[in-house]
């Protein structure tokens, strides 16, 4: 006897149950987030997200091995040796 399970995923915003189509991560500010859309939901999410997204750069998960250096070398700002008075 076959047996089959069927994985439905529903829509994280709505109330009810509404089939999602998609999964959406983001990370915000240091945290990371996913939840599952239904179509109409997903096409908010895109929208909203759009006015960010469009003017902001994607970055690579994972050490970048190029360009690496430009920003490199900077001094951190709270060095604690950073003043030495020269009196005693
Ligand atoms: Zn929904």
């Amino acid at each position: 006897m076959a047996q089959s399970t069927q994985v439905v995923l529903t829509c994280d915003v709505h109330d009810g149950d509404a089939e999602a189509v998609d999964t959406v991560a983001f990370t915000v500010e240091g945290k990371s987030y996913a939840c599952e859309l239904c179509e109409p939901h997903l096409a908010e999410f895109r929208e909203a997200m759009e006015v960010w997204s469009s003017n902001s750069r994607p970055v690579r998960s994972g050490r970048a091995s190029q360009g690496a250096s430009s920003r490199a070398g900077r001094a951190s700002p709270s060095t604690p040796y950073a003043r030495r008075s020269s009196g005693l």
